[in-house]
């Protein structure tokens, strides 16, 4: 007999903004496990006056181990792995372990093969609390991706994006304010992505070669207003939705061919982990995980402003 596991059962993901509090949390329909990690989660806010808190979790039959991540934004965003949380649903019982910091080695320089498969990482909504430790990651396997970032977001952190140049990584514009372009007007479009491209400029010397439109939109008005090559994905991890380091793993590693575009987001804890096991695994079946530009190049496809590319094949 095969009995099937709905790995969400158990726990929903809640949100509570208030002031400059930002928290996502598990929620387990349980009284006691949600009362503790309320108790828990009111520890670390204590004192706190401007905090993020965000978690990845693994689940194996009904046992829930989830770790917290703390970021305090006026200490630059740094963030800090809190202790885990081991929660059994069965009996509704909790305990706690404690987690040491990892260490990242700094590796640079690369050749490129040729004749390798390769795939392009992208990140979107950054920079952010979270850009910085993904950067870390990629670095740390020597590898290249593309952060779609947000003209919004780009002011007070011009430190991140000189973080993602010097690493090697690629600057895409994702819009200054996320609106969704397919109700602006073709000006409004051409605003939201100049001042972006300006803001990148301003902070790192260069201009973006390449817009992913804000939700992926895309229609003949975003495609006028475009002076780049848009670049959507073919391979969606979901992560915004999951918090769940080996779900985001696993949506690339059984859908993963050469050529594709993965789409990700750098502003979550459980996606900076998720890259910590996909990018062995990518790395062991032969892939080369390079930016959006060099995908294309390596595949001798010229891209064409305007004109919209979800994969490299
Ligand atoms: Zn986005």
């Amino acid at each position: 007999m095969i009995f099937i596991v709905d790995n969400n059962k158990g726990l929903v993901n809640k949100e509570v903004i208030t002031g400059n509090k930002e928290i996502s949390y598990p929620y387990f329909n349980s009284s006691n496990v949600d009362k503790y990690i309320d108790d828990y989660l009111d520890k670390y806010l204590n004192g706190d006056d401007e905090v993020l808190i965000d978690y990845d979790y693994i689940q194996h039959d009904g046992i829930y181990n989830v770790t917290f991540y703390r970021y305090l934004f006026d200490k630059k965003m740094v963030s800090e792995k809190t202790s885990s949380l081991v929660i059994n649903t069965h009996d509704d019982t909790i305990f706690k372990t404690s987690y040491a910091t990892p260490d990242f080695d700094f590796v640079s320089n690369r050749e490129y093969d040729k004749n390798k498969k390769r795939i392009a990482l992208t990140f979107d909504d950054g920079p952010n609390y979270n850009t910085s430790k993904i950067i870390d990651t990629l670095n740390k396997y020597n590898v290249h991706a593309t952060f779609f970032v947000l003209g919004s977001r780009i002011k007070g952190n011009e430190n991140i994006l000189n973080k993602m140049k010097a690493s090697g990584m690629e600057i895409g514009n994702h819009t200054y304010s996320h609106k969704l372009l397919t109700k602006v007007t073709e000006e409004k479009i051409k605003e939201e992505i100049g001042m972006t491209s300006k803001l990148v400029f301003d902070a790192v010397g260069t201009y973006p070669n390449l817009l992913r439109p804000s939700y992926g939109s895309v229609s003949s008005k975003i495609k006028k207003a475009s002076d780049m090559p848009i670049i959507i994905w073919n391979i969606d991890t979901l992560d915004w939705k999951n918090h769940n380091s080996r779900k985001i793993s696993s949506r690339i590693l059984n859908k993963v061919k050469d050529g594709d575009i993965v789409l990700m987001h750098d502003i979550y804890s459980a996606t900076a982990n998720a890259l910590d096991i996909v990018i062995p695994k990518l790395l062991d079946r032969g892939y080369e995980l390079v930016t959006v530009s060099e995908l294309f190049y390596y595949k001798e496809i010229s891209l064409d402003n305007g004109k919209v590319y979800g994969y490299a094949r």
